[in-house]
């Protein structure tokens, strides 16, 4: 790309996200997908925080603009390999809502639950993201029904969140499920999405291997088998050393 400097547009991070996601790997593709999934906004700038959010509570969800700052590093192509086309095929990156973009800027639309404060910092409760941990924040703004749910629109290429798998849990990740069930919210709910959807790369989703998978959830790491194509056990939760 070839800038000059006024094109270019001054951008500051107003805060970090806190999610259930230390890592890439499981993160749904898209917001919403996952409710389950329970993390909360910081904002910097503390001293103006409660001024900026006054009037918040009267929206159910809001747009969070992000920064892709775990991938901004790889650089971006004009054409990707969607993962929802099997990593074969190729489209346009505008075409795609792929993270390797000319500006590495993320956008999704998650609920809203309520300010809060946290160690002394007021924060913004939210759920459903498909944010990496720490994620930096760019902006946030009301999600307005009236004009953005737009609900004759058409998407040939991403059509549905795509087949659900089956989720179980094995005698002993049930056990290790109530040691932890507590302290962490919904988190049989929470395995159960993020598994449902099949995380595993997509020339793997239509293989039964014995391979055991593992991902990490807050500061858990889940392992799972395949036992069918359309069925994943869950054998192991045990915290991350
Ligand atoms: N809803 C957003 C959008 O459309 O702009 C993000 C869509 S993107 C396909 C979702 C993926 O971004 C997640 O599955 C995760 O792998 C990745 N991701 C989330 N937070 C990220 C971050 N801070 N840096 C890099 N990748 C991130």
């Amino acid at each position: 790309m070839t800038t000059s400097q006024q094109d270019k547009l001054v951008i500051e991070y107003i805060g970090k996200a806190h999610t259930p996601y230390p890592e890439k790997f499981a993160i749904p593709r898209q917001p919403g997908i996952v409710t389950a999934a329970q993390g909360y906004i910081e904002l910097f700038d503390q001293q103006h925080a409660t001024q900026m959010l006054n009037g918040i509570e009267q929206y159910s969800h809001l747009w969070v603009l992000f920064g892709f700052h775990a991938t901004q590093q790889q650089g971006w192509k004009p054409m990707v390999r969607p993962p929802r086309l099997g990593g074969n095929k190729k489209m346009g990156v505008l075409a795609t809502r792929s993270t390797f973009r000319p500006n590495p800027i993320g956008m999704s639309v998650v609920k809203f639950l309520k300010t809060d404060n946290i160690n002394n910092k007021t924060v913004i409760r939210i759920q459903g993201m498909d944010l990496l941990d720490q994620t930096p924040i760019i902006d946030i703004k009301p999600y307005i029904p009236y004009s953005d749910a737009v609900t004759d629109a058409t998407s040939d290429f991403a059509q549905s969140v795509g087949t659900a798998i089956q989720v179980s849990f094995n005698d002993q990740a049930q056990s290790q499920l109530s040691l932890f069930d507590n302290h962490y919210p919904d988190l049989s709910l929470l395995i159960k999405q993020v598994l449902s959807q099949d995380p595993r790369p997509a020339y793997k989703t239509n293989q039964v291997d014995n391979k055991l998978y593992g991902m990490a959830l807050f500061d858990l790491n889940i392992q799972w088998q395949m036992t069918n194509m359309n069925h994943a056990v869950v054998i192991n939760i045990t915290k991350s050393t």
